[in-house]
């Protein structure tokens, strides 16, 4: 066993440090501090009175129906039963209680907030720790007890301080909230957003995933490593925070990180705690293949400029299967006078290589920055669009908001810069979002940035509603995946139609595949790209690439069965078939798959067989058994 396995390995019982801290950085799992035996006598009934409910109702039961049962059932004390400890109450009487249901259905029954898990899998996202960022850009902040462009008081960046931005913590105590509260933790979309993820020490980044694994298969194993050692990241809050953005000169960000990791460090930005190597990487992407808790997609956050082959070649060793990527603008001069560091060729580079590699891409966009109008950003926002070398698969819209600590504070105090008015912000989201085509998914709209930190500009948090019903007085109608997904309806598979949308998109064709209802409701879909030129990775060569498969319906366990939702009853199948019928027909003799250390075990299902970083399904010279999708124009 290399040393850094022994080191790492909390599953072992091995500390990190030698030090324990038992019980510090444990969660608030509310299930952990309630005590069922206590209050079993008013809350058998209310778990009864639930299961009760019947089984044609909906899951998750909705405030209409649940709140007279909690109402009529309320802790002897006052106040209602919390959904975790309704789920922590089922579990603690289920030993000698029989119960009609099984402990899965009734988590679906009392679930909370679905909407969360309802694109078919549950996002879990954890922070890097601060870290110098090669960028320079003017609008972000600077808040030195975050990694560069988060701020303390985000709900996600709390939470990543709490544990004091250790992967492991990060991972399993979120993962025992989500369990707490009634959501599905069989497979987790793991998203590490923070800084400039290329920019941090090779070491680190195959330590940082291999301890969200590690928490990941712990966690399913009903294993918990969290007391075994201290977290090697020093404490953030002790660093004096104290920033004003217009008084920043020469990037004092980078510099005082620097100093400050350095001065408790040994003179050392990432000590060799929080080091790992690619072996024992392996050996946790391994175990989580079959583990009860799965990856089954890695996004990690980077800059164009720091995306070359080599870059591409590591994320996927990762096990990365997304990047989001800060385009930010389409112009140069934009680029430029908000100090972006880089210009559109390196954008341009960006999303070729990521996009030959099979990465799907999440591009963040901003409005207003310094330089820009509402005329100039929408024809901006066009070009994303209309031009091939860009086309991303998703996209944060993001006006820009600006914040104490960002350097953006001296143009604005100068009057060389303003936040757009109402109007002029309506105006500008209103005319792009019509704009995104049937195969983009816009994710967000505005960031969700506390009001308290906006010094001027947007302060309203349901922005994107706002527009979205502009847009619907004037007559238009959003065609973006988010607006069409499915979500838990019910819906009519012998209804469902297949859609085929091409597009040039690089150096190749880009498909999207459809399976929609008759009220063009996506129950699933498949992204294959075709390319024409070789791949700088020589295991895809001239294959045909499915970046991406994904089924709708409300997340369900790996192996359990769903009645009435999307996931589970083969549609991923039917599309593979379909994107196999087209990629024989182009000529293609091998159909690959980027697919995430979670998944693998499925695509080993659907016939594809192992590759050293993709899976391969050889194809047969004529494929004719797949019906015809019914296609649709470009973008
Ligand atoms: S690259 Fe990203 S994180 Fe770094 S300064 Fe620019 S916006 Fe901030």
């Amino acid at each position: 066993m290399s040393k850094a396995t022994m080191k790492d390995d909390a599953k072992s019982g091995v500390s990190r440090t030698g030090k324990r801290i038992p019980g510090r950085f444990r969660g608030k799992g509310p299930d952990r501090a309630f005590d069922p035996g206590p209050v079993r006598e008013v809350l058998l009934p209310l778990l009864r009175a639930i299961e009760a409910v019947p089984d044609s109702t909906p899951d998750p039961l909705t405030a209409e129906v649940m709140e007279p049962l909690l109402r009529r059932h309320a802790k002897p004390g006052g106040g209602f039963f919390s959904r975790s400890q309704l789920i922590a109450g089922f579990r603690a009487y289920a030993g000698q209680e029989r119960f009609r249901l099984d402990e899965a259905r009734f988590r679906r029954r009392v679930q909370r907030r679905p909407v969360r898990t309802q694109s078919g899998v549950t996002p879990l996202t954890v922070l890097t720790k601060p870290f110098p960022c090669p960028g320079k850009c003017i609008f972000c902040p600077n808040d030195l007890r975050m990694p560069k462009s988060y701020l303390s008081d985000e709900p996600g960046a709390q939470r990543a301080a709490n544990n004091r931005f250790d992967p492991y913590l990060q991972t399993w105590n979120r993962l025992a909230a989500f369990d707490a509260i009634g959501h599905p933790t069989e497979k987790i979309e793991l998203i590490v957003l923070g800084g400039t993820w290329s920019f941090y020490p090779e070491a680190y980044q195959v330590f940082f995933v291999k301890r969200c694994l590690d928490a990941m298969n712990d966690f399913g194993a009903g294993c918990d490593g969290r007391d075994s050692f201290e977290p090697a990241t020093p404490d953030f809050e002790e660093i004096d925070a104290d920033v004003l953005g217009d008084q920043f000169t020469k990037n004092p960000y980078n510099q005082r990180i620097t100093q400050f990791l350095t001065s408790r460090q040994a003179g050392r930005l990432v000590v060799p705690e929080e080091e790992s190597d690619w072996e024992s990487l392996l050996a946790s992407q391994h175990r989580n293949e079959t583990a009860r808790a799965r990856c089954v997609g890695l996004v990690l956050e980077t800059r164009p400029d720091h995306v070359d082959e080599e870059e591409v070649v590591r994320l996927r060793r990762l096990g990365a299967t997304k990047v989001q990527i800060g385009v930010q603008s389409l112009d140069d001069k934009i680029l430029e006078a908000n100090r972006r560091g880089h210009d559109t060729q390196a954008t341009r580079r960006a999303f070729d290589h990521l996009r030959r590699a099979g990465f799907k891409l999440h591009a963040h966009w901003m409005a207003n920055l310094l330089g820009a109008t509402p005329a100039s950003d929408c024809e901006d926002f066009r070009r994303l669009f209309d031009d091939p070398a860009y086309r991303p698969d998703e996209l944060k819209l993001y006006p820009c908001s600006l914040v104490e600590t960002a350097e953006l504070m001296g143009p604005w105090r100068r009057g060389e810069w303003r936040p757009y008015d109402d109007d002029e912000l309506l105006e500008v989201v209103t005319r792009c979002l019509p704009a995104v085509p049937r195969w983009c998914r816009v994710t967000r709209v505005i960031r969700d940035i506390s009001s308290d930190d906006i010094v001027v500009g947007n302060k309203r948090s349901n922005f994107r509603q706002i527009a979205e019903a502009e847009i619907a007085r004037r007559g238009q109608r959003l065609v973006e995946v988010r607006q069409r997904e499915i979500r838990d309806e019910i819906f009519d598979e012998a209804a469902l139609e297949l859609i085929q949308t091409e597009y040039a998109a690089g150096s190749g064709t880009e498909i999207f595949l459809e399976l929609v209802t008759e009220s063009d409701r996506i129950v699933g879909f498949l992204r294959l790209s075709l390319p024409t030129q070789t791949c700088f990775i020589e295991e895809l060569d001239r294959n045909a690439l499915v970046r991406e498969l994904h089924v709708y319906g409300a997340s369900v366990a790996i192996g359990a069965k769903s009645g009435t939702h999307a996931q589970h009853r083969g549609f991923g199948a039917r599309l593979l078939d379909v994107a196999e019928t087209i990629a024989s027909a182009a000529g293609y003799e091998t159909l690959s798959v980027i697919s995430a250390i979670g998944t693998r075990d499925y695509y080993r299902g659907q016939r594809f067989s192992d590759g050293e970083l993709y899976q391969h399904r050889a194809l047969s010279p004529s494929q004719e058994k797949s019906p015809q999708p019914a296609r649709l124009s470009g973008t």
